[in-house]
């Protein structure tokens, strides 16, 4: 199902539990802004080389936009807009003074060398500056971005205003940047994990995992998992699927997909069909890559009990309605993968303050916000007798639907 089509399904659902205002229901839908831009860059051989940008600012109720930008050849107008849509939801689940943004362009990394990637960001930059700001729209990483391609935007972005670090997150730490960002959102994983096992009477420790993806937010939340006793059965990404039984060595893994790009090759483990990982035999899944994977056709067949979103929309709506037939319990996206932009609101704060935190500080606040918003997520899941997914999207939704109200934009 198309990207966009799901979130608004899944919208208009929790609208109707909140039983919000249908002209309010349509003025949260319809996003702030929407931008298009066409990025046009030497490459390194002399050609030229086209692409298109986006950054959909969907609301700002609560606050300064927020969300990440993406670099992959799948980034179209109705992803990015979805994305942005769940970013609002996401920083209101977490309670952050935030809106929600998203950005992409459509390329691929890979295929591009560090000096084309640094002219298209600064490229896209150009296009954008006048939109982005401190108190406005704060970009950070997100797949196929990194530290590095903040600091470039970063420093784009100062040639226009002066040097401003909170315009973005996920710097490098030497910009600004938060100790603890990178290991961000697996770390929020883990506590969302812990969070949800708890409430089942169980720890992480004694559980099978099965992790889809293996970049930033796969390897992280594979290695802290690790750490707090839980197995990593089977691990894939584009490159392909190990599993071992008796648990994969991560440590080993991330230093063999890191100097390879992927986990192809991998010797601790056997080798398998990377579509057959989602079905994997195992307590908790993690999706950690892109979105609409477990969807009707493959619904069916997954044989974990639990499934912790990691990933932004893995679950499309026909999907989460086989899996809770199933029985099987779903931690939603806006609340599992929200460590992220939690600690980008953290390293946002202390550039505000010019004043920085230890990593221990970072991952203990961390800790209080996953566990604070898993309350709030659970009382709301009480109060409206729902799943997970409405109960998260609900109470974000009504966060949000508040503020609007306050400032006078609602009906
Ligand atoms: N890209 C991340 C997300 O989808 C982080 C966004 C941020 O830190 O602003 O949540």
């Amino acid at each position: 199902m198309n990207a966009l089509t799901a979130a608004s399904r899944n919208f208009k659902e929790a609208a109707k539990l909140l039983g919000l205002d249908s002209k309010l229901e349509k003025s949260l839908l319809i996003p702030f802004r929407e931008i298009k831009v066409e990025c046009t860059i030497p490459r390194d051989d002399g050609t030229l080389a086209s692409f298109v940008g986006f950054r959909v600012q969907h609301d700002n109720a609560r606050g300064p936009m927020k969300g990440g930008i993406r670099y992959h050849p799948k980034v179209d107008p109705d992803e990015v807009n979805a994305l942005a849509q769940l970013m609002t939801w996401k920083t209101a689940v977490a309670n952050l003074p935030y809106g929600g943004a998203k950005g992409g362009i459509g390329c691929d990394p890979g295929e591009l060398t560090r000096s084309e990637l640094e002219r298209l960001t600064r490229v896209f930059t150009q296009k954008i500056h006048d939109l982005i700001g401190v108190h406005t729209d704060v970009p950070a990483p997100d797949m196929g971005t990194n530290s590095q391609t903040m600091a470039w935007i970063l420093d784009e972005y100062s040639k226009f205003h002066g040097y401003s670090p909170g315009v973005v997150t996920g710097k490098p730490v030497d910009l600004g940047g938060s100790l603890g960002r990178e290991s961000a959102t697996g770390r929020g994983v883990l506590y969302a994990t812990q969070a949800l096992l708890s409430e089942h009477g169980k720890t992480i420790s004694g559980q099978r995992f099965v992790i889809q993806g293996f970049g930033n937010v796969g390897s992280w939340a594979a290695r802290l998992i690790e750490e707090a006793g839980g197995r990593v059965v089977a691990v894939g990404d584009i490159t392909g699927a190990i599993k071992n039984g008796g648990g994969l060595d991560i440590p080993g893994l991330i230093e063999h997909s890191s100097g390879r790009q992927g986990v192809n090759g991998f010797q601790g483990g056997d080798q398998i069909d990377p579509d057959e990982l989602l079905t994997e035999d195992c307590d908790v899944l993690i999706p950690a890559a892109l979105g609409g994977v477990i969807n009707r056709e493959n619904a069916k067949d997954i044989r974990a009990k639990f499934i912790v979103e990691a990933a932004n929309h893995p679950t499309d709506p026909e999907a989460d309605e086989i899996l809770s037939k199933k029985g099987v319990v779903v931690l939603p996206d806006i609340f599992a993968n929200s460590g992220g932009v939690t600690v980008s609101y953290f390293e946002w704060v202390q550039n505000i303050q010019g004043f920085m935190w230890d990593e221990e500080k970072v991952n203990s606040e961390l800790r209080t916000h996953m566990n604070r918003g898993f309350q709030d997520l659970k009382e709301m899941c009480e109060t409206h007798g729902c799943g997970l997914r409405m109960g998260a999207l609900s109470l974000g939704v009504n966060r949000v639907a508040r503020a609007s109200i306050l400032r006078g934009w609602g009906a």
